[in-house]
């Protein structure tokens, strides 16, 4: 899986090249490291900024506080979500490239300048980069069936056929009470939060 990411990633890299953004140039951009988030988490990707640049401190106001922004970092840790790597390349790439565009100045959110280079990749190399991802249709894109994980606390598995399904809550007893419809298998409960 690290292979295919970093694979990956240096498409992505060799892209941005083409198009003027030299984004593994250090001097410019900072340092960009990139890893598999093991968690279960929601989120396609995340980018954690680290090293603020102090020549691109902001202040500006909320009400009577002081808000200090920096708009570039020397430091961009990337991390990409498990789930996402057993999606198709097309769609890896689409959360790379999002990621790394937070990577530039004045890229730390999803604002003008964001837009600007999404607006600019997608034209070029026909990506689909945006806020957030749609992932019902990424997941149908990659003929993986789609089941909302995040809203179930407990998956069950029969032991028998290996057929698995969701559940928010469920029976104490479940596991004694009911047998698999299609084989007559026994049940396993694994919680997942
Ligand atoms: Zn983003
Ligand atoms: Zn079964």
């Amino acid at each position: 899986m690290e292979q295919k990411l970093s694979k990956l990633f240096f498409k992505c890299v060799n892209e941005l090249n083409k198009i003027g953004i030299d984004i593994l140039n250090e001097k410019k951009y900072g340092k960009i490291e990139i890893s598999i988030s093991k968690r279960n988490n929601k989120r396609y990707g995340c980018c954690k900024q680290e090293e603020p640049d102090k020549n691109y401190k902001v202040i500006s106001k909320s009400g009577n506080r002081k808000v200090i922004k920096y708009e570039r970092f020397n430091k961009h840790h990337i991390e990409i979500s498990q789930w996402v790597l057993e999606l198709e390349d097309s769609i890896i790439k689409n959360t790379i490239m999002h990621e790394l565009i937070h990577c530039m100045p004045y890229c730390n959110n999803h604002g003008v300048e964001f837009k600007k280079y999404a607006n600019l990749i997608n034209i070029s190399y026909g990506y689909n980069i945006s806020r957030v991802g749609d992932k019902r249709k990424d997941f149908e894109k990659s003929n993986i069936k789609y089941i909302e994980k995040e809203k179930y606390n407990y998956k069950i598995v029969c032991q028998g056929c290996k057929q698995e399904f969701y559940r928010q809550r469920i029976q104490k007893n479940f596991v004694r009470k009911y047998r698999c419809a299609k084989c007559r298998g026994k049940f396993e409960i694994i919680e997942l939060k």
